[in-house]
This record gives C-alpha cells, sequence and structure tokens, in this order.
C-alpha cells in the first residue's frame, strides 16, 4: 500500500468506528431498555437502560442467556416470549413482573432476521410501568372504597323508597306511585351497578375469596332455575333444563358459581323475544362439567365476540328499564369462571341465538 492508499484505508476505518460509535450513542440514549438475544436465549447487544435497571456491568449481560440475567433462573420461563416468537415468527407484548428486575416491565419482542430472511433473534424493548401501575391500584382502591361506601346510603334510599310504595305513611295516588317506582327502579340499578363494581374490583385486586366444596351443579342449576320460573312466564320465554341421569360433582365455589349461572341465564333473558327459549345443559365431560346456556335470542356480530369478556362493553343494548346493565356481567363470569381453573367459550348467530359454554373442573 502507497502513502495514498494507507491514508484512504484509515479515513475509511474511522468512518466505520464513527458509525459503530453514533448508533452505540443513539442505542445508549433510548430510555427504554432495548436488548437483542439470538436463538439460544443469548444476549448479543443491550444499551445502557438495561445496564442501569439490573444495576450489572456490561460483561454480565452480554453473552449470557436472557433468563440467568433477568430471572435467575437456569431454564426459560414457562411464558417466554422469545419461546413464542420462535414458534410463529411474529410480535408478543408481554408483562414481566420479576423481584429480580426491581421494576414491573412492559416488553415488546420482534423476531430478528438476517440478510436472507433466516430467524436469528430477537429484537426486546421493554419500558418501566410502575408508574401506571401505581395508577391503577390508587383507581381500583378508590373504586373499592367509594363502591363499598355507596352500598349502605343506597340500600336506606331503596328502604324508604319502599316504605312510601307500602303507603306505611300515608296514601299515596297513581302518579306519586309512577315515580316513586321510577326511583325504585333506578335505585336498583345502580345497587347492580355498585356491586358489579365491587365484584371486580375484588376480583382484580385477588382479594375475592373462593370457597371450594364439592356440589352437584345439577342441583345447583335445579335450584337457580325455579327461582327464575316465574320471572320467565312474565317474560312469556321458556326455560329448558336439560340434565344428565347421573349427578356430576364439581370442586366448586357454590355462591361464586351460582353468580355465573344467574348472569348468563338473565343475559340470555334479557337479549332474547317474546316466545324465546332458554335452554340449559349440563354434560359430564373428562375431568369436570360442562354447563352449556343457550338461547334463541338477537344473537351477537361475530366482531363483537373478541371484546364480550371486557369490562363496561355493551352492545345491541334494549331500550327500557331492566334491559340495561353495566357491561361488568361477563367480565365478573369469565373471571371467576377462570378462579376456579375453568373456561368459558361463546357461539353465535345473529338473530338466532347465542350459547355460552363453560367447564369447571371436577377437582
Ligand atoms: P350487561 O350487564 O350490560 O348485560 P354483560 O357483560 O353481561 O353486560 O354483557 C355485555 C354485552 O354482551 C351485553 O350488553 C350484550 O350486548 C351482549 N350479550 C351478553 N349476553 C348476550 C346474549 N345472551 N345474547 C346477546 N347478547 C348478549
Amino acid at each position: 500500500m502507497n502513502s495514498k492508499e494507507i491514508k484512504a484505508h484509515k479515513k475509511a476505518k474511522q468512518a466505520i468506528l464513527d458509525v459503530a460509535e453514533e448508533w452505540q450513542r443513539t442505542f445508549d440514549s433510548i430510555s427504554d431498555i432495548v436488548f437483542i438475544q439470538d436463538t439460544n436465549f443469548i444476549i448479543t447487544r443491550a444499551n445502557k437502560a438495561m445496564f442501569t435497571t439490573l444495576k450489572k456491568k456490561a460483561n454480565k449481560v452480554i453473552g449470557r442467556k436472557c433468563y440467568e440475567v433477568l430471572h435467575n433462573r437456569d431454564k426459560p420461563c414457562p411464558n417466554c416470549a422469545l419461546k413464542k416468537a420462535v414458534l410463529d415468527k411474529k410480535k408478543h407484548i408481554i408483562e414481566v413482573e420479576d423481584p429480580n428486575i426491581g421494576i414491573p416491565l412492559s416488553i415488546i419482542v420482534s423476531p430478528l432476521f438476517d440478510k436472507e430472511g433466516e430467524f436469528i433473534g430477537s429484537v426486546h424493548i421493554a419500558r418501566d410501568i410502575s408508574e401506571g401501575k401505581k395508577i391503577d391500584e390508587i383507581k381500583d382502591e378508590f373504586v373499592s372504597t367509594v363502591s363499598h361506601e355507596l352500598r349502605t346510603p343506597l340500600s336506606i334510599i331503596k328502604e324508604s323508597i319502599s316504605l312510601l310504595l307500602d303507603e306505611l305513611p300515608g296514601k299515596i295516588n297513581d302518579g306519586q306511585r309512577k315515580i316513586l317506582t321510577m326511583g325504585r327502579n333506578n335505585v336498583d340499578r345502580l345497587a347492580r351497578i355498585v356491586n358489579d363494581l365491587l365484584d371486580i374490583s375484588k376480583i382484580e385486586s385477588g382479594k375475592i375469596g373462593i370457597k371450594k366444596t364439592i356440589v352437584n351443579i345439577s342441583s345447583l342449576i335445579k335450584d337457580i332455575c325455579e327461582n327464575w320460573i316465574l320471572e320467565f312466564d312474565k317474560e312469556n320465554r321458556e326455560l329448558t333444563l336439560h340434565l344428565p341421569k347421573a349427578p356430576v360433582d364439581i370442586h366448586a365455589d357454590y355462591d361464586r358459581i351460582s353468580e355465573v349461572i344467574n348472569n348468563l341465564i338473565s343475559n340470555a333473558l334479557k337479549f332474547t323475544p317474546e316466545k324465546g327459549h332458554v335452554d340449559i345443559y349440563v354434560k359430564d365431560v373428562k375431568d369436570g362439567a360442562e354447563v352449556t346456556i343457550t338461547d334463541t335470542g338477537v344473537g351477537i356480530l361475530k366482531e363483537d365476540i373478541p371484546k364480550l369478556f371486557t369490562k363496561f362493553q355493551q352492545f345491541g343494548r334494549r331500550v327500557g328499564p331492566g334491559a340495561k346493565g353495566t357491561g361488568l356481567g361477563l367480565a365478573i363470569v369469565k373471571q371467576l369462571i377462570e378462579l376456579h381453573g375453568g373456561n368459558i367459550r361463546v357461539e353465535s348467530n345473529i338473530k338466532k341465538g347465542t350459547s355460552f359454554i363453560f367447564t369447571i373442573p371436577k377437582k
């Protein structure tokens, strides 16, 4: 190489170093944690935020397995997002709370491909969500306290209106009866909202107690249905039970499973027009009981089905008193079933009807 060539070579080398340095500086100035790992879970690159958050030097992070560095484990976590990305080569978002890291993180895992399109690992962007979590906790605490405090005055208002409607303090005329009845219906609705809010906040904060005993699901459903018969007759709809000959025993909290079934029957009745049918089937399936609540009602649009078990979702609500719910019922139903180790799914055809099918394990 002549001196001119040596100079050009040096200049090119410096340019490469400058680009690498600029890239590292940019990488380090990202306040979120960013790291790259290969298909063997080895962290190949990480930015400064990663070392600061973990309080570890670069040589204790780079070249090591992510589950050792992040989780102090000797094998990947059961819900490892990289494992999922390896399987489907898609983006995954997970929330991780590990005392080893110290702060809750929301991690976006994106697959990484080489020039030939070969999957070679994943890029992770992790964001500190402790602030959001704290706000959520404060919000839940607030909802729970307010709901609790509202219960007593609400029951006193309801009691007072009932006394007036029963004409204990004196006679009332038709106009007054109409207004008082409207007031009582709305107090009932408010009480339902408050109870649902309390239920969901207890479930979400893990404060709900599930007291499991051996429950004969057929007799439980029979008892519940007896309480519904009058209402169905009044509304001109039919309720039919289809029970297996042999009893099916499940391991469950009697009151909570009653709440689930009452909620599903109440919805089936609410969304089924006059002369419609609601059928309840109980089946003894492997390891559990399968309950199906089917109606010949309005049905649910395909695009609404994924949102069904989310809080405050209501679709195609009918007008009129009693028909309005809180949009919390199915969220509560799903969580209660899952707390029992069971699951729930829905099948629906518009204008034909809807089936909610859930299973509860025997043990
Ligand atoms: P709500 O208290 O409003 O009934 P839910 O969570 O129980 O709340 O139900 C959410 C929404 O799902 C309802 O508003 C309704 O649109 C729909 N839905 C629930 N059950 C049925 C059903 N059996 N048939 C048709 N739509 C239903």
